[in-house]
């Protein structure tokens, strides 16, 4: 079959642009309705026109040249310097913006291999250790700089097993982890009793705190009892606090922030040996795009610390108003117990990835996680006025569950695989039954029905195989099939 040309040309013209645009975006979940918990943070309108007036100042601009564009790097300087204070960071504390959490954690461990470096220079290999809990991004780092990982197991509180720590610590190690909070239980790693480890055993500590570092320190602010997990804690290296989460800026920002100056230095990369000249540059990116660290900046300035607060306060109220009417349904219950607004919640009675599924027939979009099989919450500024509709639907949709399970019996290992491979691509997991008929099923009124794509997950026998599905989605995924 010859392959149709996708570049036309001739160009077209804006209105119809526009028009495919918007097309090809029906297919996109809506969080406009305050109906998707997790993945999208957005703010009130205000805040919103703010930035899209502050997305058009900086569309063409480049952050990679602070001579040409003087007023992205003072927004940058700006931005990590109030991170640097919320997160009692001393006079010392330095940091860039990033792109996302992925690359500040990516930031941490290559400084964090290029210390150890400096150390040891024959030192051959290099053990990262990581709790299990911790975000894909330790590994896929680790993957990318050649540096060896080694789990921490989790204990029954689904934080990092301290009684192991010891037993995993060995010359090679150069690096420990932990997160506050994990983004699956979203409970927050025993830091200072690591950071007491790290700082004896002379080893790098990075705070993962993508997820808490624009939060955490608002809870206690307002006297909520709260674990540790800052510079406060001795032993703690470096942070990383995604600006793209709760501090609501838009996508594409992040912070890593280091104790002091001179270990931030190894986060840089210079080459002066090139015919254009003298180059330098402070992450993984070269040209940057400056509207994520421009609405940041906005953000933060237009919420101040009091502004922080409130909010946070509203979203705690809306997690426990969350957790309390889960709670009260019989059969469910909260996974661990979570610090913040970041939760799961599983069942032993129903299963509840057949419960995502129906609560998704009604709209709402939550993600599943694998251990335990649970749904799982990340409450933000456009869920807080949904609680209550929220909670009548999941009394329905438990009601629906069990009158449909009677007549269902599924392996419970093969749910497990096939609901973890709907998460990464919903409906994608069809192009490998093909994706006309997978087509048709999603316009079929909307439905969602994860079981239809268990079967697939049957015929998978070990680990190895379940990486080579998902590699196929992506190469699948990001493969146009004209
Ligand atoms: C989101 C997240 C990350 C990764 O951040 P990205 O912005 O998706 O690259 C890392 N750790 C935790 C705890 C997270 O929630």
């Amino acid at each position: 079959m010859k392959k149709q040309k996708i570049f036309q040309l001739k160009g077209r013209f804006p209105s119809e642009i526009l028009g495919s645009i918007r097309e090809m975006k029906e297919a996109d979940s809506s969080w406009a309705n305050g109906k998707m918990f997790g993945f999208v943070y957005s703010p009130c309108n205000e805040a919103t026109e703010l930035m899209q007036q502050i997305s058009l100042m900086y569309l063409f601009d480049n952050g990679l040249s602070a001579s040409h564009f003087p007023s992205l790097a003072r927004l940058e300087t700006e931005v990590v310097a109030m991170t640097a204070e919320l997160l009692n960071g001393g006079i010392e504390a330095a940091g860039t913006v990033t792109s996302g959490g992925s690359e500040s954690i990516l930031m941490a461990m290559k400084t964090a291999r290029d210390h150890a470096r400096g150390k040891n220079p024959e030192q051959a290999v290099m053990e990262v250790i990581i709790p299990r809990s911790a975000h894909p991004a330790f590994h896929k780092a680790a993957h990318f700089l050649g540096l060896r990982t080694v789990t921490l197991p989790l204990g029954a509180d689904y934080r990092a097993d301290l009684s192991v720590l010891h037993n995993l610590i060995n010359d090679c190690t150069i690096m420990m982890v932990g997160s506050a909070p994990s983004y699956s239980h979203g409970v927050v790693d025993p830091i200072e009793e690591m950071g007491l480890i790290a700082n004896e055993r002379e080893i790098y500590f990075h705070v993962d705190a993508c997820l808490g570092g624009f939060f955490l320190p608002f809870m206690e602010m307002l006297g909520c009892k709260t674990p540790r997990f800052d510079f406060r804690i001795p032993g703690v290296t470096s942070i990383s606090a995604d600006l793209h989460k709760y501090a609501y800026g838009s996508k594409g920002a992040s912070i890593i922030l280091y104790r002091n100056r001179e270990m931030r230095r190894k986060q840089f990369f210079v080459h002066c040996d090139w015919p254009g000249g003298l180059y330098g540059s402070t992450t993984i990116q070269g040209s940057r795009n400056g509207v994520p660290v421009a609405t940041a900046w906005a953000m933060l300035n237009y919420q101040g610390i009091e502004g922080c607060m409130e909010l946070t306060n509203k979203t705690l109220l809306a997690a426990e108003g969350l957790k309390k009417g889960i709670g009260s349904i019989p059969g469910l219950t909260i996974v661990g117990e979570p610090v913040m607004s970041v939760f799961s919640f599983t069942s032993s009675k129903i299963d509840i990835y057949s419960l995502g599924d129906e609560l998704k027939n009604r709209g709402w979009i939550l993600d599943s996680i694998a251990e335990p099989p649970a749904l799982h919450f990340i409450v933000s500024y456009q869920n807080l006025t949904h609680i209550d509709e929220f909670l009548d639907d999941l009394q329905d949709a438990v009601i629906a569950v069990k009158k449909a399970q009677k007549t269902k019996i599924a392996n419970a290992i093969e749910r497990k695989i096939g609901a973890q491979a709907m998460k990464l691509f919903p409906g994608m997991v069809s192009s490998l039954i093909g994706r006309k008929a997978a087509h048709n099923n999603m316009n079929n009124g909307g439905r969602e029905n994860s079981s239809v794509f268990y079967g697939i997950a049957a015929s998978l026998e070990n680990k190895s195989s379940l990486n080579g599905l998902v590699m196929d989605f992506l190469d699948e995924v990001y493969f146009l099939n004209l």
